[in-house]
């Protein structure tokens, strides 16, 4: 019955030429996410509000969970349009929606108009109190509330008119591509990736990068890599990924320093790659999921030495995140099956048995004089096996 939506966003903040950005933004990402849906819609903007238009037949559960995953939509409104056959006819029309979509009558409800073509000859509040009449007639156990109604039933006088009641929540946020651009530090784990989600839903566009430990780690574990961007990818819009050979630079820190700063050594040396790749591809900060006290490398300590290295903003939207609050996003967003399949990441084969939890960066910087004579060529010779992949879920 429905053969549109009505797409409600935040319009806070997003004032004059912004919100013309936005709302731009926001259309392209949503012809984005329908182009995986079965059936052909189309994306109008007008008059501040965008319709999606159904062409042909279409998946309803389908539509509503792709267009859920759209970042600066905060609610959907599946839309009835009836053609403008007279008054009666519309009395009827709104009656037969009730009808349809509210088959425990024992509700309130109170009817909003908006006339948004203005040679209809009732204005929207003698629409509202002829169309009120005509549902109380019909549906004796319904009344009206005009404070706190169960039903806010809306009709929008244009060339046809639409009829909707019934608001399903979008995920809020911001249009991806309205924020810049970030690169996310993609591990396999469970933490990374729901901190790619959450920049992305700021407007952020997602780059990606994975240290990569060949014969260390198994093709497997690149793959759930690549899975888990895909992933990400339904919410964030397409992910460059890069996929960095680190073999030779793990090695050379394993053989050149203490091995229980060889967390720490090696996460200042991913943090000055990702940062490399960051500038050559216009990114503005990197992102991380990293949470305060969560693992020995993650202390208030290790994590003032592995930011010491980098001159761009680091995010990391998980930084005050309990495990489980953390698994319960991964969960919601769909990473988490995909996140404990047990392929191991370059880090597992290296960790020390007891690894330092309040690291000195002056000592940390002199144990990485050690790898002076080699680190710079391993480093350019790491960049140049950058193998990008565009990764999306199509
Ligand atoms: P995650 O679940 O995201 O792997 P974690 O709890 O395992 O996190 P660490 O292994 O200490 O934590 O990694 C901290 C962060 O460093 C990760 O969230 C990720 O952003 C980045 N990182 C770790 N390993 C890699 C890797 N192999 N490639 C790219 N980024 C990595
Ligand atoms: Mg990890």
């Amino acid at each position: 019955m429905f053969k549109a939506f009505l797409i409600k966003y935040a319009e806070i903040g997003v004032k004059g030429k912004n919100r013309y950005l936005f709302e731009e933004a926001l259309a392209g990402q949503i012809k984005y996410a329908l182009k995986k849906c079965e059936g052909e819609f189309q994306v109008r903007r007008t008059q501040g509000r965008i319709y999606v238009d159904a062409l042909t037949e279409f998946d309803f559960e389908e539509t509503v969970t792709h267009l859920q995953r759209v970042f600066g939509i905060s609610g959907i409104c599946p839309v009835v349009y009836v053609e403008d056959e007279g008054f009666e006819k519309l009395c009827r029309d709104v009656n037969d929606y009730i009808a349809e979509v509210y088959p425990d009558k024992n509700k309130t409800f109170k009817v909003q108009a908006r006339r948004a073509r203005k040679n209809y000859p009732k204005d929207s509040m003698t629409i509202n109190a002829d169309v009120g009449e005509a549902v109380l007639a019909a549906y004796p156990s319904m009344h009206v509330d005009v404070h706190k109604p169960d039903i806010l039933l809306n009709i929008e006088v244009r060339e046809k008119i639409y009829i909707y009641s019934e608001t399903i929540p979008g995920p809020g946020g911001m249009p991806v591509g309205t924020g810049g651009k970030a690169m996310l530090l993609l591990s396999g784990g469970i933490d990374s990736p729901v901190a790619g989600y959450m920049i992305a839903k700021r407007g952020v566009k997602i780059d990606a990068v994975y240290f990569n430990a060949p014969p260390y780690t198994s093709e497997r574990a690149k793959q759930k890599v690549i899975d888990l961007a895909k992933i990400v990818s339904r919410y964030a819009g397409p992910v460059y990924l890069h996929i960095i050979n680190f073999t030779d630079i793990q090695l050379y820190i394993y053989e050149k320093c203490p091995h229980e700063e060889l967390t720490i050594i090696m996460r200042r040396y991913m943090m000055r790659i990702a940062e490399r790749i960051a500038q050559e591809t216009e990114c503005l900060g990197l992102i991380t999921g990293e949470s305060i006290g969560q693992v020995a490398s993650q202390t208030m300590h290790s994590l003032a030495a592995t930011n010491e290295v980098c001159t761009l903003p680091v995010y990391r939207p998980l930084i005050g995140f309990d495990k489980q609050e953390i698994v319960q996003v991964s969960e919601k967003i769909g990473t988490y099956e995909t996140s404990i399949l047990p392929y191991e990441d370059c880090c597992t084969i290296f960790v020390a048995k007891h690894p330092v939890t309040k690291p000195n960066v002056s000592i940390i910087r002199r144990h990485e004089e050690n790898l002076a004579e080699k680190i710079d060529e391993l480093v350019e010779n790491a960049l140049k096996t950058d193998e990008l992949l565009i990764v999306s879920d199509d």
